[in-house]
């Protein structure tokens, strides 16, 4: 289509040793859309979104991004500093991208507003002393404190309650209903349609299929590609 892509991935292989994480993926994001990538553990999600990023490069094939895209990745397991506070977990992303002074501060404002009242009453209690939850939400605002294009979310739900699920994915929508285009990287099918426009089954490091989130005959297609194989 016309539609404006964000990051484009060719031919992409990724081998760690002898162990084929991906094999000959293609695959397009659109800006301003909200893609799911499903696949059971081991499928290759995690690399793959570590290669959308920028952060690990292929060993082979090629990743081509927009103009001056800006990407972030939330990494599975959030890897917060658990002993520094929310506002210290904010300021070292911002350290690491190199922004300071009123850009910082700006910055750190915005992304506080993103934040649940509940959290933005405690940016200086320790990260550590959060719910599962929380800690997700935190994680997801430093990843935007880099002011991403595009922010790649590694299995949000993981170990949370339903309900802090719904409430970390319905923070992730509005994140998408104000133009940032999200890829999230899923065990649940379920979830993924849920909140992805589109949805990719990964399956033994390869894409298995793709399609429209709202559309019944492909999530029964894609269901079975996850459970079935191709
Ligand atoms: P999970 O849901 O378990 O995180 P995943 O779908 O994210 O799985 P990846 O983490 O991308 O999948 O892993 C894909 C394959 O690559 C797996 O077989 C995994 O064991 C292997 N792998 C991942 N990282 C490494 C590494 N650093 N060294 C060796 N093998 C790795």
């Amino acid at each position: 289509g016309t539609e404006h892509v964000a990051v484009r991935l060719e031919e992409v292989d990724h081998h760690y040793g002898g162990v084929t994480a991906l094999r000959g993926i293609d695959l397009t994001v659109p800006q301003g859309s909200v893609l799911g990538i499903v696949g059971a553990n081991g499928a290759g999600k995690s690399t793959l979104g570590r290669i959308l990023h920028g952060s690990l490069s292929p060993t082979r094939g090629r990743r081509t991004a927009a103009a001056e895209l800006r990407t972030a990745l939330v990494p599975e397991g959030r890897a917060l500093f658990k002993t520094l506070s929310l506002r210290e977990n904010l300021e070292v992303a911002a350290y690491a991208t190199g922004i300071k002074g009123a850009e910082l501060r700006a910055r750190l404002e915005q992304t506080a507003q993103w934040l649940p009242p509940r959290l933005r009453e405690r940016m200086g209690v320790a990260a550590g002393g959060l719910s599962g939850g929380e800690q997700q939400i935190l994680a997801v605002a430093r990843a935007l404190m880099a002011g991403p294009d595009l922010l790649i979310v590694d299995e949000p739900a993981l170990g949370l309650s339903p309900a802090m699920v719904d409430e970390v994915y319905g923070r992730l929508g509005g994140l998408a209903r104000d133009g940032m285009t999200v890829v999230l990287l899923e065990q649940s099918l379920a979830r993924a349609a849920a909140a992805g426009h589109e949805v990719v089954v990964l399956h033994e490091g390869g894409v298995a299929v793709r399609g429209e989130a709202s559309d019944p005959l492909f999530l029964a297609r894609a269901e079975h590609a996850y459970f079935d194989g191709q």
